[in-house]
This record gives structure tokens, sequence and C-alpha cells, in this order.
């Protein structure tokens, strides 16, 4: 029986091996007792973000197989799949019929025209200025008709991204067609992609409106928890969101973690990061590293600013190879929100240093997620960056069979996935974290569940990470460096 928390791989379908069968192989090959799951990015048709513009549901990207590899996939590991509720592609049939017909498309209602926005069909500056977004850019864009009008729509993200009209009854019937489509394939967990930008008021900052938010979850929720499959609300933003979430019932994400622990490990401290570790929800994924950068606003109010501009800066200054312009509007991103570079590269390429990060994930309670190029302990693509000029790209790096056969080998990479072996195979995880008491350049923390016990002990200085536990055969406690 898996433990209740066992490790998820995060990975594009392309990115370990080149479609869905080599990640497939790749799992079986080298990860079967690493992990339990993978989140398999999106995997349907696209047209931009590398998936996250979704052209439909009903198909997988022939580039990357077709719904038998998915199935496939899962009789081996738990999957996690997306849902993007905030926006379809602008390829979509949908809104190609929008921009064809106008008003008289079926689909009209399904999108936010600026002249449904406001009685005149104009917003004032002072009111876009107060739309929560995360990209450099305006929250909408100008579309044109055959004919030569004009129109102007609402869109948070990027230009391939239209959103929808969340409150619509036509986005509602597509919702719920797309949604019973994708339950009834019975993936473990369904991620809600940036549902909190689709509470769209004008005069407010149109960002995780109450309680419109709550209706809208209730309602995802009706067309998904039928069939099996757990939805996961997806809010890369402050973690008292996280909070809020987790008060009523759904499992979260840690964004806070990744900030926290370099702090810890960068300044010798485990003060910040135990003070959240005694709050932190117990459902939740926890996180390093993920398919976007380090996220920074998520841990704002649990580290002061100063606290957090010191990590930033140590990052830059130290040998961690990025640049702060690979986090700037320049490469699409605004590094007050998230920072482009791999962890591995942001602890120096230092492999104790990463093993202590990695325990520290391991023993804070919930699902550790690892994402592929943590996995391989990647360094920051820089060549990817410069070609495509998107910032996250620096840890989207596209690893082949071959590379990835030597990258396994790696000793640093070897001592994780015997890490990862252990935390996902010892019945003490599913039991309550204990945080034992220690100096505060140490951190120790225990698990314990029925006979089974097991410390570690981080120490945040020299990055030795030790790890001791009851081993049921011999009847002794046993231990190894992480
Ligand atoms: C995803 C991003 C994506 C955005 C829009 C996010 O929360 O993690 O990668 O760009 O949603 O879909």
């Amino acid at each position: 029986m898996a433990l209740k928390n066992s490790i998820q791989l995060i990975s594009y379908p392309d990115s370990l091996g080149k479609n869905l069968q080599e990640l497939h192989y790749v799992m079986n090959r080298y990860l079967s007792k690493a992990i339990n799951g993978v989140h398999i990015l999106p995997f349907y048709p696209s047209s931009a973000d590398r998936g996250f513009a979704p052209i439909t549901y009903y198909e997988v990207d022939p580039a990357f197989g077709t719904w038998k590899d998915i199935e496939m996939i899962q009789e081996d590991f738990e999957i996690m799949i997306d849902f993007m509720v905030n926006h379809i592609s602008r390829q979509s049939s949908y809104f190609s019929d929008y921009l064809d017909k106008g008003s008289e498309s079926e689909y009209a209602d399904m999108f936010l025209s600026f002249n449904k926005l406001s009685a005149d069909g104009k917003i004032s500056e002072e009111d876009l200025n107060k739309v929560y977004t995360r990209k450099p850019r305006v929250p909408y864009q100008y579309i044109e008709r055959r004919d030569g009008s004009k129109e102007i729509i609402w869109c948070t993200f990027d230009y391939e991204q239209i959103n929808f009209d969340v409150t619509s009854s036509k986005t509602k019937e597509l919702f719920r067609d797309f949604l019973i489509f994708l339950s009834r394939k019975k993936p473990k967990y369904i991620r809600m992609d940036a549902f909190a930008y689709t509470t769209v008021k004008i005069g407010t900052n149109c960002f995780f409106l109450e309680p419109d938010v709550w209706d809208l979850l209730e309602m995802l929720d009706g067309f998904v928890s039928p069939f099996g499959p757990e939805m996961v609300p997806e809010v890369h933003e402050n973690h008292s969101y996280q909070l809020k979430l987790s008060e009523k019932g759904f499992r979260v994400y840690d964004f806070a973690l990744p900030m926290l622990v370099l702090q810890s490990l960068y300044h010798h401290t485990n003060k910040r990061l135990i003070d959240w570790l005694k709050i932190c929800p117990k459902k939740q994924f926890t996180t390093l590293d993920t398919h976007d950068g380090i996220g920074v606003v998520d841990v704002a109010g649990l580290m002061t600013q100063e606290e957090i501009d010191r990590v930033i800066n140590g990052l830059y200054e130290k040998k961690a190879n990025t640049k702060k312009i690979y986090s700037s509007a320049n490469y699409q991103n605004m590094d007050i929100y998230q920072i482009n570079c791999t962890y591995y590269c942001a602890l120096e390429c230092n492999d104790d240093s990463y093993l202590a990060a990695r325990t520290i994930q391991f023993y804070t309670p919930g699902i550790p997620q690892v994402y592929y190029v943590g996995l391989l302990a990647g360094e920051n693509d820089i060549k990817l960056v410069e070609e495509t000029l998107n910032g996250r790209d620096i840890n989207r790096h596209y690893y082949n069979l071959d590379e990835i056969h030597e990258e396994i080998q790696k000793p640093v990479v070897q001592r994780l996935i015997r890490l990862m072996e252990f935390r996902n195979n010892y019945p003490a995880f599913d039991g309550e974290l204990i945080i034992e008491d220690s100096r505060e350049d140490e951190l120790i923390l225990s698990y314990a569940y029925e006979e089974y016990k097991t410390t570690a002990f981080i120490d945040l200085k020299s990055y030795k990470t030790k790890i001791k536990y009851f081993d049921n055969n011999s009847g002794s406690f046993k231990e190894f460096v992480a």
C-alpha cells in the first residue's frame, strides 16, 4: 500500500523523453520506487505557453501520444492533469467562431468583451490599473474582424489565452462537458489552473473575489468529484490564499517553502521556516521547484521584506548562474512575483545543500512534488532562454533518453533518488510532523507512525544531513547520510 503522502513527479509530456511513451519508460525504468504519481503538465493541443493555451480537452496532442498513453501511465502511477479555468486558446473553435461571427456567434457570451463589462464599452485607466495580473502587459487585447471592425476583450495572460466569462451559462455548459469528459478518465487529481483570475468586476483587482470564487470552485467540484478525482485549486500567490482554501477543505500548494528553504540554507537559520511548519496546511503539495519560477509574493508576511530582498540579492550574488533580466519584462516575467532559476543552481550546485533542501521538503507535511529538472539536479538552460526570450524556459530543459541515462548516474541524483525511495516508502511518513528542539542553525524533524520512527538532522551551516530510522527487520535504528 502506498503512503498517503507519497511523492509526485512534475513533468511536461515531452521533457523526460520526447513524448508520453518515453516519459512512461523513464518513470518505470528509474523511478518506480521513488514516486507514486506524476503531474503531467498540459498535453492537450495548445497554441502557446507550453500547453497552457488549450484548444480542446477532448484530444491529446498527437505530438505527445494518445489517451491510450495516458491510460497506460495510469496503470502504473497516479496522475494529475490540468484544467485551465481562466482561458482557452485563441485558436479554439469557440473563439474562432466568435472572431468570425461576433455577437451572432453561439459562443459570444463565453468571452469578456469590454462592451459587456461596461455600458459604453470603455474601462478607465484607473480601473485597469487596479487589475491584478502577473504579466508585464495590460489585461486586454484588441481583436479585429474581417470587416475591419475592432473589439476589446479581456485577457489576463498571453494573447493566445482568451479569458472566459465564467458566469455565462454557455461557459458553464462547456466546463461541464470538458470536466465530465476528463473526470471519467479517472485521474487522481485535476488541477484548476489560475482559477483566481476569473472573478472580473470592474473597479476591483479582479482577483480571488469572494464569494464568487467559492461558488466557482463549488461548481467545478460538482462536475469532478462524482467520478472520484480530487480537485486542486491552483493559486500562485501569497500563502494567505492557501490558508483560506485549506480552511475550506481544499488541498493546496506550499509555494512559500522554496524561499523559506533558501533563506534557511543561505543564512543558517531555522526561525522563519519553523514558524511556517507550525501553521502550514497538512493537506498540501510541497514544492521547491515547478515549471514556474521561485515564488516571491507567496512568502510575504512569513519573511520580512528585508529578509526577502536579502535572499533574492543573495541568489544573484551567488554562483546561481542567472541574471535579473531573465526574471524581468524583457523575458515575459515580473520579478516581484517569481525568480527564474533552477533550484539546484539557486543552491550554487552544491550537492549537500541541495540534499538538505530536499530533505526539508520531504519532512514538511504534504505530498512532495519533484519537478523533473530538479530530479536531475538540472542547471539553468541559458541557451533555451536566449532562444525563446521566455525567462521561465531557464528551468524547462528538454531531456532526451540518452541524456537522462547519463544525468541519472550523477552522484547528486543517485543520492536524491535514494532519499526519495526512503520518503516514498517508509511508513512513519503516514504520521504527523514533530519539530524537535534544536540550535537555530540546525533543523531536526521527526515522524512517527505505529512502530516506525524517523528523524532528519539537517545542519543548516555545513549542509550535512543525516537520516535516522527504525528498521523493522532488525528491530534497531539505522541511519544514512542523505
Ligand atoms: C501556470 C502557468 C501558466 C498560467 C496560465 C499558471 O498558474 O502554472 O504556467 O502560465 O497558469 O495558464
